[in-house]
C-alpha cells in the first residue's frame, strides 16, 4: 500500500525524471495537438508581408543557402517598398515628422547587430548586419548609426512618403498617441529561418509606433526582446507593442521556455501569458495591447501566440507559402 510518506518520495523522484526530461529538452506534451510540423528548410515572418518576405528568403534557402542570408534578404522586401508603411521606406514618422528605423540580426553563432533610430537609411537590416560584422560593438542608435551606415556606402534618402506624412498631419491636429492593437499604424517583419544545414538565424525590422516620441526605441532592435537566436534550442520573434515585450524580455524568454522542454506553441503561450499577468497586475487594459511570437525550434516545429486575436504570420517550406492566422488570448 501506498503510505503518505511513500507517495510524496515517488512524486519527488516523478517530478524530477520530468525536470531533467525538461531539462533535455524533451518534448513536454506527448499529445500536444497544437505541434505544427516543419521541415528544414524553413522560413517563418510576421504579417501578410511576410508572405512576399518568405518567397525571398525561400530563393536562398532552397538552394542551399545560409539562414542569416535568407533573412536579410526577406526581410528586405516590406523594408524597400513604400506601400508598406510600417517597416523602412514608407514608414510613419514620429511625431516630430521624422521616419526613425530600428532593426535587428542574429545568426547561428549569436554575433548579433542593431540599429536604432536610424534615419534616412532605407534598409536598416544591412546597417544591423553591417555592425555586426565590421564593427567591434552590437549596436549604433541615431546620428552614429547613420554615420556608419554612410561611411559603409549606403545611399541617404528621404524616407518619409506623401502618403505617411498626409497621414501625420492630420494626427498633428489631436496629436493623442494612441497605438490600436492590429490596426496598421505600427507592425513589424519579423522573420526566422531554419536552412539546409540545419542552422538558425533571425531579423526584425520596423519603423516602430507612429508618431511616437522623437528617439522612442521599441522592441524590435533589441535582442532578446524583438529577437532571438539559439542555434541548439530555436528562435522567437514578436510584433506589437514594444513596450511590453522588452518589459518581458519576450523572444529570449520563448527560446528558453523552448530549452526546457516546452514545444514553440506553448513556448509562445506562456510568454504571452506572462504579459497578460503583468498586464493586469498593473492595472493596464489588456484590451488595448497587442503581442503577437512567433517561433521555430531546432527541428522545423513551429507556432504563434498572441494576445488578441488578428494577427497573422506567413510559413515557407518545401510544401508552399502559406498565412496562418495566430491563436490568442483575448476570445
Ligand atoms: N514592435 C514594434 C515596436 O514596438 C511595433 C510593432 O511590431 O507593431 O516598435
Amino acid at each position: 500500500m501506498t503510505n503518505r510518506r511513500n507517495f510524496i518520495k515517488t512524486a519527488a523522484i516523478a517530478s524530477v525524471a520530468v525536470a531533467l526530461n525538461s531539462f533535455k529538452g524533451k518534448p513536454e506534451e506527448e499529445n500536444d495537438f497544437s505541434l505544427k510540423k516543419g521541415k528544414k528548410p524553413i522560413v517563418l515572418s510576421t504579417w501578410n508581408f511576410g508572405v512576399q518576405a518568405n518567397a525571398a528568403a525561400w530563393e536562398i534557402l532552397k538552394n542551399k543557402g545560409r539562414a542569416l542570408d535568407a533573412v536579410e534578404a526577406g526581410v528586405r522586401v516590406p523594408e524597400g517598398d513604400p506601400k508598406e508603411r510600417s517597416v523602412g521606406y514608407g514608414g510613419r514618422p514620429d511625431r516630430d515628422g521624422r521616419v526613425t528605423l530600428d532593426a535587428c540580426i542574429m545568426d547561428e553563432n549569436a554575433n548579433i547587430g542593431s540599429v536604432a533610430c536610424l534615419e534616412y537609411i532605407k534598409h536598416p537590416i544591412s546597417v544591423a548586419r553591417a555592425v555586426m560584422e565590421k564593427t567591434p560593438h552590437v549596436m549604433l542608435v541615431g546620428d552614429g548609426a547613420l554615420q556608419f551606415a554612410l561611411s559603409q556606402g549606403f545611399k541617404k534618402e528621404n524616407l518619409l512618403v506623401e502618403e505617411s506624412e498626409k497621414e501625420w498631419k492630420e494626427w498633428l491636429k489631436t496629436s493623442q498617441y494612441k497605438p490600436i492593437a492590429n490596426i496598421e499604424n505600427h507592425d513589424t517583419i519579423g522573420m526566422i529561418a531554419l536552412d539546409a544545414s540545419g542552422n538558425l538565424s533571425g531579423a526584425c525590422t520596423t519603423s516602430g509606433m507612429a508618431f511616437k516620441m522623437h528617439g522612442r526605441v521599441g522592441d524590435s532592435p533589441i535582442i532578446g526582446a524583438g529577437l532571438y537566436v539559439d542555434n541548439e534550442i530555436g528562435a522567437a520573434t514578436a510584433t506589437g507593442h514594444g513596450e511590453e515585450v522588452i518589459r518581458i524580455s519576450g523572444c529570449h524568454l520563448v527560446v528558453e521556455l523552448m530549452r526546457q522542454g516546452k514545444s514553440p506553441q506553448k513556448a509562445c503561450e506562456e510568454a504571452v501569458a506572462r504579459i497578460v499577468k503583468l498586464t493586469k497586475n498593473r492595472n493596464k487594459d489588456l484590451k488595448e495591447i497587442q503581442v503577437g511570437f512567433i517561433a521555430l525550434n531546432k527541428q522545423g516545429e513551429y507556432g504563434a501566440y498572441c494576445i488578441q486575436g488578428g494577427f497573422n504570420y506567413a510559413v515557407n517550406d518545401e510544401t508552399g507559402n502559406r498565412l496562418i492566422d495566430a491563436d490568442y488570448f483575448l476570445k
